[in-house]
């Protein structure tokens, strides 16, 4: 049985509500990884152990190339350790606050790469739920990883109404209470798009109650140096009945996506 003793500990990458996540490599056969270590006495008064079974149960079963794995994990008296990929370019949150905002070839390989994850997840039932920069990572060749399933849930056994993630992110189907479908995803692909262009997200106001409005009417603006392409595809994620969103499919297949995978070529 693997434990803590069979890794060497590296420097700290990041950290979370609950864990700290430090670079590791195994001490036989030096394979690098991140570890991701939970006290199990702040997920029990956080209440968040269910939360924690079904991030494990979730990721634990995807594989695809912009998906961090989750290899395994152990615990012992007071803490749950996850073994992870490695995503050496880290944040994406970071990328963009150090480059204010990405250039169009970025951001239409990078939604082409969240599309193509997320449709995989859909596939297998499994909602995401929090898709923002803060939850996603780098990989060595640059490309977007979804990193954080602490809000996913598995559709067929999951009908609960829950009030999730930040506010700048939730669909306008979740600020009005109604059940959700793995549409919320769409919705959210739409916020991130943007935001990758802009730098900041397209419902953000003062104060709740004005994100709240413009997110229950759809209501957003582009500065002059958003283009067309992109325009039309924000456009048809950003649409507030979940039903009317375009499809993964769609966007991998949408005119700007394409044209901007083969810019980057
Ligand atoms: P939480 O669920 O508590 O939000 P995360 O899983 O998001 O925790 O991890 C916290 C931070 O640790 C991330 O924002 C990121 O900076 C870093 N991190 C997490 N997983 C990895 C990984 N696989 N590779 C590199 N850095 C990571
Ligand atoms: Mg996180
Ligand atoms: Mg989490």
């Amino acid at each position: 049985k693997l434990s803590i003793n069979d890794f060497e500990i590296g420097r700290p990458l990041g950290k979370g509500k609950f864990g700290s996540v430090y670079l590791a490599r195994t001490k036989t056969g030096h394979f690098h990884c991140a570890i991701k270590v939970l006290f199990k006495s702040q997920l029990i008064s956080g209440g968040v152990e269910h939360q924690l079974e079904r991030e494990i149960e979730i990721q634990s079963h995807l594989q695809h190339p912009n998906i961090i794995r989750l290899y395994n994990y152990f615990w012992d008296a007071k803490k749950i350790y996850l073994i992870l990929e490695y995503a050496p370019g880290g944040e994406m949150y970071k990328q963009l606050t150090t480059q204010k905002r990405f250039t169009e070839a970025m951001a239409g390989k990078y939604m082409y790469e969240i599309a193509d994850a997320l449709s995989y997840c859909h596939r297998k039932n499994v909602i995401h739920r929090d898709i923002k920069p803060e939850n996603l990572l780098i990989g060595a060749q640059g490309e977007l990883k979804i990193g954080d399933f602490g809000w996913s849930v598995h559709a067929p056994s999951n009908k609960r109404q829950t009030m999730c993630g930040t506010m700048d992110y939730l669909p306008p189907e979740m600020v009005n209470g109604n059940s959700h479908s793995d549409a919320v995803d769409l919705w959210a692909i739409g916020v991130l798009c943007y935001e990758f262009l802009v730098g900041k997200p397209p419902f953000e106001h003062e104060n709740q109650a004005d994100t709240y409005s413009a997110i229950k009417a759809g209501r957003f603006t582009y500065p002059d140096f958003v283009k067309k392409g992109a325009r039309d595809l924000i456009g048809k994620l950003l649409v507030v009945d979940p039903r009317r969103r375009c499809s993964l499919q769609e966007v991998k297949d949408h005119y700007w996506v394409t044209s901007m995978l083969d810019s980057c070529r």
